[in-house]
């Protein structure tokens, strides 16, 4: 049983035991004759509302006093509904720690987490982009251009022109 049950002002109106909840507004109540079955706040504010609404409407008052709301997201701006896979979160990750040059402590910055963490939150706990596992990601993104490109040129005549050139220390190849 949760704090918000055991604190919950519905239990004023009756004499708990461990399994019984006796209602103490009337003695001729049902409840009070013959005790509710199990502890549960839930069913004795089910009880006043039924049949005793003066004390019902007490206990929704303290509880709509006491009890925090939800919460609720609220902005002006307009909220949207987005289709986004998985692999293509990834993908994105990728493409910014590879083509688009940017270190892997990019995935760990408090704005990128801003940014992604609605998808996070949608995709479940399981999930999450961070360095480490965007970086086991790479030699697998690799290995499947590899054999791309293998299929792709499999059979294939091809002709590479190869040209290298020494600047400085440095060899390139081109
Ligand atoms: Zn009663």
């Amino acid at each position: 049983m949760d704090n918000e049950d055991l604190l919950h002002p519905a239990r004023k109106y009756f004499e708990i035991t461990d399994s019984t909840a006796k209602c103490l507004i009337s003695p001729k109540c049902k409840h009070h004759i013959q005790p509710l079955k199990g502890v549960h706040a839930g069913n004795m504010l089910k009880h006043l509302k039924r049949w005793h609404k003066k004390e019902a409407a007490a206990v929704e008052k303290t509880r709509g006093k006491s009890k925090p709301k939800k919460r609720k997201f609220v902005s002006d701006e307009p909220l949207i509904t987005a289709k986004f896979l998985k692999s293509s979160l990834i993908e994105g990750c990728l493409e910014m720690v590879s083509v688009n040059g940017r270190p892997f402590s990019i995935l760990e910055d408090s704005g990128f987490k801003t940014i992604i963490s609605p998808f996070t939150a949608a995709f479940g706990n399981s999930f999450a982009i961070n360095e480490e596992n965007i970086r086991s990601q790479v030699p697998v993104k690799a290995e499947a251009i590899r054999s791309k490109l293998k299929s792709d040129l499999e059979g294939r005549l091809i002709c590479l022109k190869v040209d290298s050139a020494k600047r400085m220390t440095r060899s390139f190849l081109g």
